[in-house]
């Protein structure tokens, strides 16, 4: 018998709560090779200080940090927010700040799924007052029209509706984060 090639696939195959393929392991694969060809000719002569955001971004982050060919730097935050587990209030703490110093540097903020923007702006705000030479952020997902302010997204890896996705990182409870593709969770969050 040969071992299936993506177990965690066959895993979550028969669950219920998982409806739809939004984004599939192919079309992940092939999206982050082309942001990594992108950052890496933006970044050529200045190797950026990756930032992933976790843990949503940290599967995102490991395939992305390989795609870029380029000798960049890794660090990665932890950030926390009030409100129920589909809405962000805003209010956000930082639960694992960074260990590297920003000033000077060239910083890409990874993140894994914009939805109102709200978390986003406000690590975006809390890295600028350290004085990165530059900031710019790659967020994988970005969902259609729920911005409230324009949130200023230099690559985006997929624009999706407005659904509650699970999988390649994002969880529910901290479950799914090892399903390799995007899926539309159909059970109760939060
Ligand atoms: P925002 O502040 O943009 O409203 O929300 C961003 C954060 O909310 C993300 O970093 C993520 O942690 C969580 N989030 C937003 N939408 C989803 C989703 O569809 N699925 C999962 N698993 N988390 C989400």
């Amino acid at each position: 018998m040969t071992a299936p090639e993506r177990p965690a696939l066959d895993t979550y195959r028969d669950d219920p709560l998982l409806g739809d393929v939004v984004v599939s392991h192919d079309a992940l694969e092939a999206r982050v090779g082309e942001l990594g060809e992108q950052i890496a000719a933006d970044y050529r002569d200045r190797p950026p200080l990756m930032v992933g955001v976790l843990k949503g971004a940290f599967m995102f982050m490991a395939d992305l940090s390989r795609a870029v060919g380029l000798p960049v730097e890794c660090d990665f935050m932890a950030v926390s927010s009030y409100g129920s587990a589909t809405k962000t209030s805003g209010v956000v703490r930082i639960v694992k700040d960074l260990d590297a110093d920003l000033t000077g540097r060239h910083v890409l903020l990874v993140e894994d799924i914009v939805d109102s923007g709200l978390t986003l702006s406000y690590v975006r705000r809390n890295l600028v007052a350290r004085n990165p030479a530059s900031l710019e952020v790659c967020a994988l997902l970005v969902k259609e029209g729920l911005q409230r302010a324009d949130p200023d997204l230099r690559y985006v890896g997929f624009r999706i509706p407005p659904v509650f996705v699970v999988g390649y990182g994002l969880d529910v409870a901290e479950r799914y984060r090892n399903l390799p593709e995007i899926r539309v969770y159909e059970g109760p969050v939060g």
